[in-house]
């Protein structure tokens, strides 16, 4: 099956280039403070059946090819939401950022900045606060001293690292259980 073609702009802001976590990533072009809104990300809610393998991500000129199972997460009816730019942000254990559900519209939702982001600092975010199992587990290595190690989704993790993450996301901090 042909992949998922998604094509988007990058909002003022962010960047993507290399990132030495996990060939590409998504960068920050401006300092946020703590708290304050990165960005505004739209996601595309889709059935999970028959969901193509791969997702060809077009951001402006560029072409970048991901695969689907890390980058769809629950959504509400039993669909699943694809990110658009920012499927390319990769996981970090303490991640710079987190999101929170926006207050108008169910398909956007605000990236807030887990403390304060310098002009050229990667954006990462925590993947296993998207999945309570993560159905493809992978290594982790980011270096954080709460790293889990392997990232297989909230359930997995230690009593430590859910409390480090309730602490550092507050009340947003919602764990999306499949
Ligand atoms: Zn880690």
């Amino acid at each position: 099956m042909k992949a998922y073609k998604i094509e988007c702009k990058l909002p003022q802001g962010v960047t993507i280039r290399f990132s030495v976590l996990n060939g590409w990533g998504l960068f920050a072009t401006r300092a946020v403070k703590k708290d304050d809104i990165v960005y505004t990300g739209t996601f595309i809610a889709v059935q999970k059946e028959d969901f193509p393998k791969e997702i060809e991500l077009v951001v402006e000129q560029n072409t970048y090819y991901l695969p689907s199972y890390n980058h769809i997460t629950p959504f509400t009816d039993g669909r699943y939401a694809v990110y658009t730019f920012d499927s390319v942000m990769n996981h970090h254990c303490d991640p710079s950022t987190h999101d929170k559900a926006h207050q108008n519209d169910p398909f956007k939702y605000d990236v807030i900045a887990a403390r304060k982001i310098e002009v050229g600092e990667e954006l990462t975010c925590n993947y296993n606060t998207f999945k309570w199992i993560n159905e493809n587990p992978f290594d982790c290595s980011c270096g954080a001293p709460t790293c889990c190690g392997r990232v297989e989704g909230y359930s997995k993790l230690t009593q430590q690292q859910k409390d480090f993450l309730r602490d550092l996301m507050g009340t947003s901090a919602l764990m999306r259980k499949e």
